[in-house]
């Protein structure tokens, strides 16, 4: 240890960077109405990745433009010094905004299958955007306040599972220095202006499947002539529900849910076949994989069951792995966001059966990493709400048609959480530590 804490330097570089933060809120706060008002589906981010692309430009960061995809990733060398990567996310959701607000997005979008959806930035990746760029902006207008090298990457589809994995394969670790550290943060359903760190598992693993189950169509009136694939969906969904309550231990986390189940086309035809899709979330690869397992073999023991002939079909329709956090990294993470908001704003969080794919981003440039939340929410409605014990009915969560982060201190509370934590590596450090 010098005498000189290391949190006291990023302390004092973190002043000198975000000094511009208020100069700069006027635009962000409008940059965000308008993503907010043009969100796009996942591999579609092109309006979102231009306007990206041309900000870091004009503000001279090295620019990658469609990187796996939509993909954008700016560099900007100052010097030598680590270097620190930051993420955030560009994709909305399939959902009809019921906000309310005067901003709300009344856009739609195709999904990949051609089918037209209402689209909305229901999960706050426009959050993410704005805060990530007003962090480029200021690191970039301040760079006499640190050295190394900072990259600020866009991914697209998150919500999809596989943007992060798209870059990663369209050769990202070649085209940007190894970053000594990976970063990124979430807007989460928790009093604005807080900070959340977790070390080691922060976000759980999530499997989702389309299983498609096969009986034989018929007549209504003679179901002895056929093999009924609505009973069977209907058993096995019921089955189902004993994976977590009878195969999983009281002590670990686990949730099996069939979202969507869909057979026939009237009262009285037995149709040929039945669709689930369903979703696993497991905190740990050993009870993922036991939870995958029990899935495959009830479904395939019910088709069995009802005497179907022929073998259900799986299909995977998204893989998220857990999302881990690096001790070091988030203690040093934590440290720094201790000293910037206060013991009383930076908090820690448990872990959270959500899922992300920011994990990929590390894996495939090898180098540690940590994810944080911040709060959306206005602090006295989630403090009402809590005291009423009543946040699960009152405070939409993220995905919710009525998500609705307040713009400050949100965007703010982004923005400096950002520039903190890539100044706890970036920041000079005295002569002699
Ligand atoms: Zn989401
Ligand atoms: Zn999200």
């Amino acid at each position: 240890m010098s005498d000189t804490a290391p949190h006291d330097v990023t302390t004092d570089a973190a002043d000198a960077v975000l000094s511009g933060l208020g100069g700069l809120r006027e635009n962000l706060e409008s940059l965000y109405k308008d993503l907010h008002q043009h969100p796009e589906l996942g591999f579609q981010e092109r309006r979102t990745a231009g306007h990206v692309a041309q900000a870091l430009n004009e503000w001279d960061y090295e620019v990658t433009e469609e990187v796996g995809g939509t993909g954008v990733v700016g560099v900007l060398h100052n010097g030598d010094g680590p270097t620190v990567l930051l993420r955030a996310d560009m994709d909305a959701l399939p959902v009809r905004e019921q906000t309310g607000l005067p901003y709300a997005s009344t856009g739609t979008g195709t999904d990949a299958d051609g089918v037209e959806h209402p689209v909305m930035h229901a999960c706050g990746h426009d959050v993410h955007v704005t805060c990530l760029l007003g962090a480029a902006r200021l690191m970039s207008d301040r760079t006499d306040a640190w050295q190394g090298t900072l990259v600020v990457l866009f991914q697209p589809n998150e919500e999809g599972g596989s943007g992060a994995r798209a870059m990663v394969d369209d050769g990202l670790a070649r085209r940007i220095p190894r970053p000594d550290v990976a970063l990124g943060q979430h807007v989460l359903p928790a009093p604005a202006g807080t900070v959340l760190t977790r070390s080691g598992v922060m976000m759980a693993a999530s499997d989702s499947l389309r299983v498609t189950l096969y009986g034989r169509g018929g007549h209504g009136s003679m179901p002895e002539r056929a093999v009924d694939p609505v009973v069977l969906a209907a058993m096995t969904v019921v089955r189902l529900q004993t994976v977590v309550s009878r195969e999983v231990s009281a002590t670990t986390p686990a949730v099996v849910t069939v979202g969507s189940i869909q057979a026939g086309s009237g009262p009285n035809i037995i149709p040929d076949s039945a669709r689930l899709q369903l979703n696993v979330r497991s905190f740990d690869e050993e009870t993922r994989t036991r939870v995958l397992a029990a899935v495959r073999r009830i479904v395939t023991g019910e088709c069995a069951a009802s005497g179907a002939d022929r073998e259900p079909e799986f299909e995977t329709l998204s893989e998220f792995s857990v999302t881990e956090n690096d001790e070091e990294a988030t203690g040093r993470v934590a440290a720094a966001f201790e000293a910037a908001f206060g013991a009383d704003r930076a908090l820690t969080v448990g872990p959270l059966p959500a899922s992300e794919d920011f994990g990929e981003l590390p894996a495939g440039l090898g180098c540690p990493s940590t994810y944080w939340g911040i709060g959306g929410i206005d602090p006295d409605t989630y403090r009402k709400a809590e005291r009423a014990g009543t946040v699960h009915q009152d405070i939409p969560s993220n995905h919710s048609p009525r998500f609705a982060p307040v713009i400050q201190p949100t965007l703010d509370t982004g923005v400096r959480a950002l520039v903190t934590a890539s100044l706890a590596w970036l920041a000079p450090r005295p002569k002699g530590e």
